[in-house]
């Protein structure tokens, strides 16, 4: 200082040799509010469920950092990364800044809260959060647990933004004319993974500096979907489908909505299963198709249509008793179908006292079986399949009658129905993809079937095909990631097959059909958690 008067809040002349620093955080650019919608424009029947608001530095604990994004918010493949800019207050106020002062940031890793709840199970929990658990108990909420299965291919680093921010280790200079300080933090690419920044002024004059932090942000991924609906086929509730995606830490934003008619309007896709099946696959494409943004970073299709297939009515073709035989039922002698079998129904036999024939079609008291082939008395079942969250091509178990509890010989009471039965028709279907070294990869693509259901069959229906478009195969047979007395099942069964246990080999768990909510399970969280869709052949992003 030069000569004349002390500067305000200085009693001695050397105060401003050792001024008091402190720090705030003004601006995080590229982190987002949830529940805000920062659109100027919201059309009905689309959705943004995160937005920007300036000066949030994640105070709920809530911001997300999304995953191939720029700070403009745009896909930018293998980008994940935030700016934090930090002002330095200087006390006594009319001190100048020390010359040289720096910023240092200090990165942690807090405890992943996603399993904290009540309402999570602990079987999901220990999945979510392994750190927090020893064996199946919970035993803490520990910190410096991000990428928990070493699937990040991105590592949280800081990097320098511009020359008079200089970055030296964790330390950014600052900008004496504007007491600023900005620094570039990019982040791994888990989802699920959370960081809390801290920001403190330095200077070997300093003695008293009052540092700065954020609250916890997270790693999320972003989908935008295009979402189109055929003019006779019915909504789909595009605004409950984001609650389901927020334990895999997606943001899933219904960002496009289109309605068609003419000849995008079709009553079914088409009259054969492989005709309909290829008619789904041109519907869903950019040429000739409706899905504009095919091949573009971060966007999926879902569309509303009407039927798979024209619409059959089943007939029931016998009710009765006949005989359990592993993967085929034995019909009585004597008994003479009306019509070609194609399903059985399986009925609980404790479940059907008194209900006299035609049982009725009640989920919850029975099973079903496609027929593949008929041998005079026999009919030969297509057992159930179950999959590896990983593995849509190979099954893990396929289970007969005989895994189901029932015994060579054994009475069983049954339905035999012909075409047209719900479980032969198509309620939603993920076309497209792709099929690389002999293992097919999702394409991100749906349709809903919405002639085909009813009620809440709607949300499971469309978050067991939307969990397809991350690429996950189906029948996992877990039960979802809820923790309650009578438990539910992941979205990604089929209502016909039970849920399995998890003995060694597992083995199913008697009349749990009927089961599966609108929710994923532990593995199928965590399996969105870890994957790369920019990597993924069949969206080529
Ligand atoms: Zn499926
Ligand atoms: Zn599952």
């Amino acid at each position: 200082l030069g000569g004349g008067a002390l500067p305000a809040g200085c009693t001695a002349l050397p105060c401003c040799l050792h001024p008091e620093l402190k720090a705030t955080i003004i601006e995080i650019t590229g982190l987002y509010k949830p529940g805000v919608d920062d659109r100027t424009v919201k059309p009905p029947g689309t959705t943004k469920n995160s937005g920007y608001v300036a000066g949030y530095i994640s105070s709920d604990d809530k911001g997300r950092i999304f995953t191939n994004r720029g700070l403009d918010g745009k896909w930018s493949k293998d980008k994940q990364y935030i700016e934090l800019t930090v002002h330095i207050d200087v006390t006594p106020t009319a001190c100048p800044l020390p010359p040289g002062t720096k910023v240092k940031w200090t990165i942690e890793d807090p405890d992943d809260p996603t399993n904290e709840p009540s309402s999570v199970h602990p079987d999901t929990g220990r999945l979510l959060d392994p750190n927090d658990y020893t064996g199946a108990v919970k035993t803490g909420a520990n910190a410096n647990d991000n990428n928990p299965r070493g699937k990040a291919t991105a590592i949280a680093h800081l990097e320098e933004v511009e020359p008079k921010y200089a970055l030296s280790g964790s330390e950014t200079l600052v900008d004496p004319a504007t007491l600023r300080s900005v620094v570039r933090f990019h982040v791994s690419d888990v989802t699920a993974d959370n960081y809390r920044v801290k920001a403190q002024g330095v200077h070997p004059d300093v003695t008293v500096s009052t540092p700065a932090q954020t609250g916890i942000m997270t790693v999320w991924d972003r989908i935008e979907i295009e979402y189109v609906k055929m003019l006779s086929a019915s909504e789909l509730p595009v605004d409950q489908i984001a609650p389901h995606y927020d334990l895999a830490c997606v943001q899933v934003d219904v960002s496009e909505k289109r309605e068609v008619g003419g000849s995008a309007d079709m009553p079914q896709m088409d009259t054969t299963d492989a005709l309909a099946y290829a008619a789904c696959d041109a519907y869903s494409r950019s040429a000739g198709g409706q899905f504009s943004h095919e091949g573009q970073g971060g966007w999926f299709f879902m569309a509303s249509a009407n039927r798979f297939m024209p619409a059959r009515t089943a007939a029931i073709l016998y009710e009765g008793n006949a005989e359990a035989n592993g993967d085929r039922v034995r019909l009585p002698a004597g008994v003479v179908l009306s019509g070609i079998p194609k399903v059985v129904r399986v009925f609980n036999p404790a479940r059907i006292g008194g209900i006299a024939p035609p049982k009725p079609n009640d989920y919850d008291i029975h099973i079903k079986f496609t027929i593949t082939a008929r041998s005079g008395r026999n009919l030969i079942l297509q057992p159930h399949d179950f999959h590896a969250v990983d593995n849509p091509d190979h099954s893990f178990l396929d289970a007969d009658l005989s895994h189901y509890g029932f015994t060579a010989g054994a009475t069983i009471p049954i339905q035999v129905m012909s075409a047209g039965d719900e479980a032969l028709v198509t309620a939603g279907i993920s076309p497209g993809g792709a099929d690389v070294g002999g293992k097919h990869y999702f394409g991100g693509k749906l349709l809903i079937f919405t002639k085909t259901l009813v009620g809440s069959q709607v949300i499971k229906t469309l978050c067991h095909e939307l969990c397809h478009a991350f690429d996950n195969a189906h029948k996992c047979g877990n039960w979802d990631w809820e923790n309650k007395t009578v438990r539910t099942s992941c979205c990604m069964n089929y209502w016909f097959q039970f849920v399995l246990d998890d003995a060694s080999p597992r083995a199913p768990i008697l009349w749990t059909q009927n089961r599966q909510s609108a929710g994923m399970c532990g593995p199928h969280i965590v399996s969105i958690r870890d994957y790369h869709l920019e990597d993924n052949p069949g969206l080529g992003w």
